[in-house]
């Protein structure tokens, strides 16, 4: 008996490791060398790290120097936002929509944090982006690239006209955009940047900050001088021989990375003719990303059926601890009645049509079974 394959539209959470990535992991792994180490077997294993340091650079358009590896995209948007504050930032500005370890680190900073609104396409509003500047001291402005669970893309280099104009810091959270669309960290008009392997087609548990020469990364954890003093701790070498390969394929492959936008649009068609609603819809969005809510159809209950069908998605906002909680990026959206009922399906570089389709057909048939039910209930 021949088994389907199943269907992954989780890129979102962790896209599935590149073939290029594998391959550069395994044959770190080969090496014995420490990269601080000056004999063969250290150079080898730095000649990675620079390596891949290059190919990291690369995929946001900066020079190896300006890139710090970490441990994944929490810990660079941490760096990021405990450096502007070791540095005399006086207040944090974070977009509505920002990622958990932006929103948590900037409240945990001790300085003084306000919220910038998106709009009801989950697009950050820069109209009230000078009056949260106005004030004593220095600003750092948090603000990602594209939303994890809508795709929708922010209005950065706008953002960052007016940051500069107020002497404030940004920082970008480029962790979902990175290998989606393209990025040029110089035009973004950004400060520092976070990215993260695992979303690229990575392995997980390694990241980066992209820093500009106006960014002081400071270090947060003490020990040894790796990472040019800015992080302590041998390097994860396999990891970033892994993300470097990752980055290289990410960015060979951009041109058909909007492929995913047409087979994602389709299934978002089919989804509104059932009578279900996309959010996001009237923004630019990255191409593989879906997020939509269908009303009585809770979050969980789509990810279990999908599931049963040997889909995989996520709801709107799964938190690590595997809880499914209301969508807080759709409540900022003013759409708090949809935020318990929504899904995202994101695809990625070996999703297909047919995964699409797959998804779609799961979709619509629990749909209708959720809706008959609930008619032999009424
Ligand atoms: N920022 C965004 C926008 C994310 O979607 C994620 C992961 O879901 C992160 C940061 C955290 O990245 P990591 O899992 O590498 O710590």
């Amino acid at each position: 008996m021949t088994s389907k394959p199943a269907t992954y539209l989780d890129y979102n959470a962790t896209a599935p490791i590149r073939p290029e990535a594998r391959d550069a992991v395994l044959r770190a792994f080969e090496l014995a060398g420490n990269p601080s180490s000056v004999h063969a077997a250290g150079r080898a294993a730095r000649d990675v790290v620079e390596t891949a340091r290059k190919a990291v650079g690369e995929l946001v358009g900066v020079v190896a120097g300006s890139v710090t590896f970490v441990s994944g995209g929490t810990e660079a948007n941490v760096l990021a936002i405990d450096s502007a504050v070791a540095s005399g930032v006086k207040r944090i500005v974070v977009s509505a929509i920002e990622h958990d370890a932006v929103v948590e680190t900037a409240a945990a900073s001790g300085v003084s944090v306000s919220v910038l609104p998106v709009d009801a396409d989950g697009v950050a509003d820069l109209s009230k982006l000078s009056e949260l500047l106005a004030g004593e001291g220095r600003t750092l402005v948090c603000l990602m690239l594209a939303n994890n669970e809508t795709g929708v893309i922010q209005p950065v280099a706008q953002a960052s006209a007016i940051v500069r104009a107020a002497d404030g810091l940004l920082h970008v959270d480029a962790v979902q955009a990175a290998g989606k669309i393209a990025i040029d960290f110089s035009a973004l008009g950004a400060d520092t940047l976070a990215l993260s392997a695992h979303k690229i087609g990575g392995p997980q548990g390694v990241g980066a900050l992209v820093a500009g020469t106006r960014a002081n990364v400071v270090r947060r954890q003490h020990g040894g001088g790796q990472e040019r003093g800015r992080r302590a701790g041998t390097e994860n070498v396999a990891g970033i021989a892994g993300f470097g390969a990752a980055a290289v394929a990410a960015l060979r492959d951009l041109p058909q990375a909007a492929d995913q936008g047409i087979w994602r649009d389709a299934l978002a068609q089919r989804v509104k003719d059932a009578g279900g609603v996309v959010l996001g819809e009237g923004a630019a969005r990255l191409p593989q990303t879906l997020c939509l809510a269908a009303e009585g159809f809770a979050s969980q209950v789509q990810v279990m059926n999908l599931d049963l069908a040997e889909v995989m998605v996520s709801a709107g906002s799964a938190c690590s601890s595997g809880k499914v909680k209301a969508s807080r990026v759709v409540e900022a959206m003013g759409r708090s009645d949809l935020a318990p009922f929504a899904l995202r399906v994101s695809g990625g570089w070996a999703s297909t049509e047919a995964d699409w389709i797959v998804c779609g057909d799961a979709w619509l048939a629990a749909w209708k079974r959720i809706g008959a039910r609930r008619r032999e209930v009424a």
